[in-house]
């Protein structure tokens, strides 16, 4: 299965990308915490892409369409991936198609799940992730124990460009500028799945494997 999820910011995406990573075993390749990642071990690409980050603007094309090229070439052959967070513009889903029609294989499927902005901006305010794993949760819904994660005893904790309101506010207004044009390019395409985000996490789930 090859499979790419994306909405706005709060729309569950991660946690729905983590759900169907599980159910049909395969990689879920996390774009945000790959960049985390990279930032947090000040990697060359953490370097180039700390700033943008910070500021809740796009990582510049190059830089994250070899990212996922690396990524990927791993992931083809052993039976799929879900790419949560790329592509996010019209440049990187044609870099996209490419990649793939170099490995001989095209998507199955990409999933947008909608939400209105005041629930995408009060799950964005209330977000907690655990820095080892990237679990997700919330402060209405927080681990058992205060700020350690249920599945693997890390740390939980906001996100940096979760608490910056300009932050989020700028990922946003990109959202619906250069990401939700991607539904059309999908639409062409006959692969894309649209799911209502508003329901239970289950729900969520439910929608998206009904139309798979
Ligand atoms: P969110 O979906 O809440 O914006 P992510 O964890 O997906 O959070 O991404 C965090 C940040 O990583 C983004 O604001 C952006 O700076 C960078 N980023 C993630 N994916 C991409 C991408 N496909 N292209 C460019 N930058 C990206
Ligand atoms: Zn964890």
């Amino acid at each position: 299965m090859r499979l790419v999820v994306f909405g706005p910011q709060g729309a569950g995406k991660g946690t729905q990308s983590q759900l169907l990573a599980e159910k049909y075993d395969i990689p879920a390749i996390v774009m945000g915490d790959m960049f985390r990642w990279a930032i947090g071990h000040s990697t060359e690409v953490g370097r180039k892409a700390a700033e943008y980050v910070r500021t809740g603007r796009l990582v510049p094309d190059e830089v994250t369409i070899e990212v996922v090229r690396e990524r990927l070439a791993a992931a083809v052959g052993r039976g799929g991936f879900l790419l949560d967070g790329f592509p996010r513009n019209t440049a990187q889903a044609e870099a996209l198609d490419e990649i793939l029609a170099d490995q001989g294989c095209t998507l199955d499927a990409a999933i947008a799940i909608e939400v209105p902005e005041e629930i995408s901006l009060a799950r964005i305010m209330g977000r907690l992730v655990c820095s080892s794993c990237g679990r997700v949760y919330h402060l209405d819904a927080p681990p058992a124990r205060d700020r350690v994660c249920d599945r693997c005893g890390g740390e939980v904790a906001p996100r940096a460009d979760d608490t910056d309101e300009h932050a989020i506010r700028e990922r946003l207004r990109l959202y619906h500028e250069q990401t939700e044009p991607l539904k059309d390019y999908y639409k062409r395409r006959g692969v894309l799945r649209v799911v209502d985000g508003r329901g239970t996490r289950d729900d969520v789930l439910d929608q998206i494997m009904t139309q798979l």
